[in-house]
């Protein structure tokens, strides 16, 4: 049995992450999908918020889980008896630091692989931060977000 863990801080979720969620559901047996917590990086929505808008909008998806941790990833992946990371890839740009960390943890852990899956290129350009300064901007994120979070994001401000 093939586990996985997607790790983020999905502040907030995206429909790139999600895309990842559904395609890596269907390759594994299970994903948890672990949302960091970092208080200091001043997250638009709190640990808890974005745990439940996740539950939220993957209520259809059997096989995951949704959970949260804070200190090293390899550490949780470890505790959880996980076997795989994943990590989405957009762009040139995402690869050289997502390389230097996945060697990181395999030297923290060599029995831990990093698994790098392509996103949807429709999303290749869509990020948590650029929708946050769109959304701000009174820009449409419409089909880029699920409508729940363009709700969710619209209280906010
Ligand atoms: P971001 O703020 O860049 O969206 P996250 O920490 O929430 O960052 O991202 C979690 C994971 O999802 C990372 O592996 C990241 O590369 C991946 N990811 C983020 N956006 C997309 C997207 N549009 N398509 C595919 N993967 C993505």
């Amino acid at each position: 049995m093939k586990n996985a863990v997607y790790p983020g801080s999905f502040d907030p979720i995206t429909n790139g992450h999600l895309d990842i969620i559904r395609r890596s559901a269907q390759v594994f047996d299970k994903v948890i999908v672990a949302v960091v917590d970092n208080p200091n990086k001043n997250p638009m929505f709190n640990l808890e918020e974005r745990v439940a808008i996740i539950k939220q909008v993957t209520k259809d998806i059997s096989n995951i889980e949704i959970d949260s941790f804070s200190g090293l990833l390899i550490n949780y992946v470890k505790e959880k008896n996980m076997d795989v990371i994943i990590k989405g890839l957009r762009a040139v740009s995402d690869f050289e630091y997502e390389f230097q960390m996945a060697l990181m943890n395999r030297k923290l852990d060599k029995d831990i692989e990093t698994l790098f899956m392509m996103t949807n290129s429709q999303y290749s350009y869509l990020s948590s931060s650029l929708v946050k300064e769109v959304h701000r901007l009174g820009g449409c994120i419409k089909e880029l977000v699920p409508d729940i979070v363009i709700e969710k994001m619209t209280n906010k401000l």
